[in-house]
């Protein structure tokens, strides 16, 4: 397999005095969708977030595209291709669904780019469209979560980081945003690394996983493999 397009080696993040990551390694390849499951409080959102520059490592690299970029402004990681989507409820409420998308393309200046970015999304996402002049604010969880993966795709990444794209969806939303996860990486070849806690969601969408435990890497493997363990089956599928 080719070199991965993200390489994140031996990396420690802190809240004050706590290790909330504790020596974290994975490769995420070109294409491919990887899911980080854990439970509640494993460190997959510092995970992210770590990655995204919104929190500095104390240790260790994350290396993108070739070039270190851990400790580097989060705007800056935006714009070498790195795009964090947050969950739903972070849109801008008081502005519209247009302006929100606007905001995601806030890195660029390609007007014509930008447009066809938005087209783009409105093809994904036709209820966004209907709703253009509307406040984010008054559309529902799912038509947020939209949103809010929209907005990432303004930004027009190179790979996607999707915190708990799931949270608080009714099980049928959640088939469909996946579903349009799947054909976003299929049809355009969005690289893709999504926290979840709803592992089965996840395992069903991603080609390869990892499973965090308090800070660490416990397990690794495709997807499929995964969904095969047994442990996974029991602690995070809930088959008895
Ligand atoms: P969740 O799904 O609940 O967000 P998670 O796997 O994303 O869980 P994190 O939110 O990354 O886990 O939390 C990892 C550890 O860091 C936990 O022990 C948590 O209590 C701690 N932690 C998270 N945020 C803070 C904070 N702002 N200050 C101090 N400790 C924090």
């Amino acid at each position: 397999m080719s070199e991965p397009i993200l390489k994140i080696r031996n990396i420690e993040s802190f809240y004050g005095p706590i290790m909330a990551i504790r020596g974290v390694s994975l490769d995420v390849h070109e294409g491919r969708i990887v899911s980080i499951l854990g439970a509640n409080g494993a460190g997959k959102t510092t995970l992210m977030k770590t990655i995204s520059g919104v929190m500095d490592p104390e240790k260790g690299q994350i290396i993108f595209d070739g070039r270190e970029i851990q400790g580097q402004e989060p705007h800056r990681i935006v714009h070498s291709g790195i795009v964090h989507v947050p969950e739903g409820r972070e849109v801008f409420p008081l502005l519209t669904v247009d302006d929100n998308l606007s905001l995601g393309a806030y890195t660029r200046n390609d007007t014509q780019g930008i447009e066809q970015d938005r087209e783009l999304v409105f093809n994904y996402f036709p209820i966004l469209k209907e709703r253009r002049t509307q406040e984010a604010g008054t559309l529902s969880g799912g038509q947020q979560q939209m949103l809010a993966i929209g907005r990432g795709l303004m930004a027009r990444p190179k790979i996607m980081l999707l915190d708990e794209p799931s949270l608080g969806l009714s099980p049928l939303l959640v088939q469909e945003i996946f579903e349009i996860l799947r054909r976003l990486n299929k049809e355009q070849g969005m690289t893709m690394m999504l926290v979840e806690q709803n592992a089965a969601a996840a395992l069903n969408l991603a080609h390869d996983g990892y499973v965090m435990e308090v800070g660490r890497i416990v397990m690794d493997g495709t997807a499929e493999a995964l969904m095969k363990s047994e442990d996974i089956q029991n602690f995070y599928l809930g088959v008895q």
